[in-house]
């Protein structure tokens, strides 16, 4: 196991990381930007090198400067969290080359799935059932894309190879408004990701966003953690999440993970990796693969017992996976809210002196959080600020439980989404189960404050 290890990232999952790496024993080295000298975690840390200013650029995503900070410390590892490098394949092999450990997939695993285009293709490949769309990477000929459109059928989405975060897509609801969508989305795509490649595919009207969390070692281990509903968005952000989907049947949920298995196997995946499903009526359709740990990783921690994080890095060690799939039990259900630093209807961001933070506790609640009272949110990353997960014998139970956690939840000095969280935990819709991924955008167009 390793000794040390360098966690290149900020914020809950800075701590998330750290904590794991107490539980097993090693030393955590932290790095932060001038903006965050204060948090918790670096005041928490045995060790701590600043890494640059409050610009990402300058900081996080500094790759001389964090592996200096490697060097200088003798960490045998990098942790690279979620967002920022850990997603980027030429880190990976930056990291691996200068002798460390990249606590993650190879650097080709990185890079494959990075490109959507390529993701999607060793998918097919893998027998992993894809969204109907365009073979590769749409043609420059305006005539071989209307052909392309047309047999799939409108409407369809435009999507660039090297999007993420939401962004780098176009729907179209007609051909007339097809090459002028795909011009643009190109041109954006060129000056937002550096790859100007866009595919093709046919957008699902009413879909639920579903997700299988794997994990899998050097030795072609793999196992599957069920699955994640993510379908409440606004903009494609993922505001809350839960586990198990309401309503799907397990045996639906078991084929599809037995997909991802297969695949990961194939392609030779270790680590933690995400793969992101459409679902309607009754079918999967794979979108991307997160080759990372994610944000909403707790609710499957909370239903499966499985330390994600803690895995994660034993495997990078080289260990072999501590279970097999036969002792993955799902039990129960929990629940995600994110907790932003915003206005909760208008979405602003509301960076900040935090004046008062109180933690909700009790039975099946967890919190995930690198604030405290008189914490100042920077204004230079995002706006999470935290999660809330809960967990429950049942779903209804685990509906109470976030209730009565965001009840007792206290914010003061900046604005919060929690707000907006409490409403949706009393939405008739909600408690039902199973909305889709347009839910949340057309209940605030009918709750316009
Ligand atoms: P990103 O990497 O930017 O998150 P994704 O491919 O994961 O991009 O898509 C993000 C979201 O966009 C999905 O959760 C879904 O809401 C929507 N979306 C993407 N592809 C389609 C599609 N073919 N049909 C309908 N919605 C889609």
């Amino acid at each position: 196991m390793f000794k040390k290890i360098l966690i290149a990232n900020r914020g809950e999952i800075a701590l998330r990381i750290q904590r794991a790496c107490r539980e097993l024993g090693i030393k955590a080295v932290m790095v932060y930007s001038e903006a965050d000298r204060d948090a918790k975690y670096v005041k928490l840390a045995e060790e701590a090198v600043c890494i640059g200013p409050a610009q990402s650029a300058l900081s996080y995503l500094n790759m001389p400067a964090i592996i200096s900070a490697a060097e200088v410390t003798d960490a045998e590892a990098i942790h690279p969290g979620y967002g920022f490098l850990s997603e980027n394949a030429d880190f990976a092999e930056r990291v691996e080359k200068s002798g460390f450990q990249f606590i993650g997939p190879t650097p080709e695993s990185i890079r494959i799935m990075g490109d959507k285009v390529s993701a999607k293709q060793a998918m097919i490949k893998a027998g992993v059932p894809c969204v109907p769309g365009s073979e590769g990477e749409l043609p420059d000929d305006p005539l071989q894309i209307r052909r392309i459109a047309k047999a799939v059928g409108y409407p369809v989405i435009i999507k660039a190879a090297g999007g993420g975060g939401g962004r780098g897509m176009r729907v179209v609801h007609t051909e007339a408004a097809l090459i002028n969508a795909v011009t643009m989305t190109k041109a954006e795509a060129g000056a937002a990701f550096g790859n100007p490649a866009v595919y093709l595919e046919k957008f699902l009207q009413n879909p639920r966003h579903i997700e299988i969390q794997i994990l899998a070692d050097k030795f072609k281990n793999v196992v599957y953690l069920g699955e994640r509903d993510c379908s409440m968005q606004r903009r494609h952000q993922k505001i809350l999440e839960e586990a198990p989907a309401p309503g799907i049947p397990r045996k639906l949920i078991e084929r599809v993970g037995e997909r991802c298995v297969a695949a990961c196997k194939k392609i030779g995946y270790r680590g933690a990796g995400t793969f992101e499903f459409l679902y309607e009526d009754g079918e999967f359709y794979f979108i991307e693969m997160n080759t990372r740990v994610q944000v909403e990783h707790p609710v499957t921690e909370m239903i499966t017992g499985v330390d994600i994080v803690k895995t994660q890095i034993m495997v990078a060690a080289g260990e072999r996976l501590p279970f097999t799939q036969r002792q993955i039990q799902i039990r129960g259900h929990a629940i995600e809210c994110r907790v932003n630093a915003e206005d909760p209807y208008k979405f602003t961001p509301s960076p900040g002196r935090v004046t008062m933070w109180h933690a909700p506790g009790g039975p099946g609640v967890r919190v995930d959080s690198h604030i405290y009272t008189n914490y100042y949110v920077p204004p230079n990353y995002d706006s999470m600020i935290g999660k809330i997960i809960v967990h429950g014998d049942t779903r209804e139970q685990a509906l109470a439980r976030m209730r009565t956690a965001l009840g007792e939840t206290v914010v003061e000095g900046i604005n919060t989404n929690i707000a907006l969280h409490r409403e949706l935990m009393v939405d008739a819709k909600f408690m039902l189960g199973g909305t889709n991924i347009h839910y949340l955008e057309e209940w605030l167009g009918q709750h316009k404050r």
